[in-house]
């Protein structure tokens, strides 16, 4: 019997093979320290996190779904306030709103980007709206100039999610550096990830870094002298360590996914399954690689007989969730991320798939693709 080539989704093993002696020496030297809780790493890591991003200030955290609840409070967005973000995101975006005691409010997708579609923004917009947070989902950039335009026609703030992102650009610069403040996690499969959970602020506004400085330890700027309310929200000195050693590679990493996205691209061009697109203002970093099909399911059964492992990124929008009923959209309130949610699938992506597993998952899509209806005209919208 033949042996199945087996493609995971993604392989943190492999990358953890090429910088483990680095990742060692990191980690031995904070055990030898004992300083666990905001020690060098974590100062110098923000400080290299930030330059990066071409920002001025980094603030490390716990997870990324803290960094956003963070900037909203260090805003002092909560109860009674508006924030608008996108239906089709991982439901931390709007976690992190319910938590800081604001209400999330809902906008549907741009259906050539995935990306909140700002045309429907100023539409969502009330006298309670206090930020926007666009999401840079699967690694590319929302349309950064016009959701700016409208939050300074209206006194709003941006908070860039860049959970899935780090390292993108928008008409070349960093994403991160482009709205009010920006929140990154360090989840271990991200495009950097720790080992453990991790996140950071990232803003150009001294006054939020301050904030977020305090509100991260406590509340404390100066030990037991406690001006505001905190939280214990800190990242770990040792995930800072590991997270110093792999942004060194992060640019090439990140090259790698474009390139293996470019070679999907081009093998897939010719089969009926809808390829993602890259914006001509966007430098996307593939943090997902997701076609949409009619047949997901057919076409997932039959991947995973041959050894592929894929993924849904997300099988239910957020205004559909259980969880969010109480915000009262229903079904038909986002055609384009209800629409999706039923066509995605994300294929196995990370810097070290070889051209060899990508030749398999296309032989394998090639298989069974020309079952499957093209995309019907997206005017089905209109
Ligand atoms: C991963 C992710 C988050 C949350 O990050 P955690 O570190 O898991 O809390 C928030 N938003 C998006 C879009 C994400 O992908």
């Amino acid at each position: 019997m033949n042996k199945v080539l087996q493609v995971p989704f993604v392989d943190l093993a492999a990358q953890y093979a090429t910088i483990e002696e680095q990742v060692g020496e990191a980690m031995a030297s904070v055990l030898r320290s004992t300083n666990f809780i905001l020690g060098q790493d974590v100062d110098l890591f923000e400080k290299e996190f930030a330059a990066f991003c071409e920002a001025e200030h980094a603030i490390g955290v716990d997870t990324g779904t803290s960094a956003l609840e963070l900037i909203l409070r260090a805003y002092d967005i909560g109860p009674g306030d508006e924030v608008i973000t996108v239906a089709n995101t991982f439901i931390a975006t709007v976690l992190a709103i319910s938590y800081a005691g604001a209400t999330p409010v809902l906008v549907d997708a741009d259906p050539q980007t995935y990306t909140i579609d700002v045309s429907k923004l100023e539409g969502a917009i009330t006298p309670r709206t206090k930020a926007i947070i666009p999401v840079h989902l699967y690694g590319q950039p929302a349309d950064m100039d016009p959701i700016i335009e409208i939050a300074q026609k209206h006194g709003l703030k941006v908070i860039e999610d860049t959970c899935q992102a780090h390292g993108a650009r928008y008409k070349g610069r960093r994403v991160g550096s482009i709205g009010h403040a920006a929140a990154f996690s360090f989840y271990p499969a991200k495009n950097l990830g720790a080992y453990g959970d991790g996140g950071i602020i990232v803003t150009g506004d001294e006054q939020v870094a301050q904030r977020v400085r305090m509100l991260r330890n406590y509340g404390q700027r100066e030990k037991y002298n406690h001006l505001v309310r905190g939280f214990n929200r800190r990242l770990d000195t040792l995930q800072a360590a590991v997270l110093r050693v792999k942004l060194r590679y992060l640019d090439d990493w990140n090259d790698a996914r474009r390139q293996h996205a470019g070679q999907y691209d081009q093998l897939l061009a010719s089969t009926p399954l809808v390829l993602p697109l890259e914006a001509d203002y966007a430098e996307s970093v593939y943090h997902l690689y997701v076609v949409r099909t009619d047949n997901r399911e057919a076409l997932r059964d039959y991947l995973h007989e041959q050894g592929i492992a894929t993924g849904i990124h997300y099988p239910i929008p957020v205004h559909l969730q259980p969880a969010y009923q109480e915000l009262g959209y229903r079904k038909g309130d986002f055609p384009v991320s209800e629409r999706y949610a039923e066509q995605v699938v994300s294929l196995p992506m990370y810097p070290e798939l070889t051209p060899e597993f990508i030749d398999h998952v296309v032989e394998a899509i090639k298989q069974v693709a020309d079952q499957y209806n093209p995309e019907p005209e997206l005017a089905v919208y209109a």
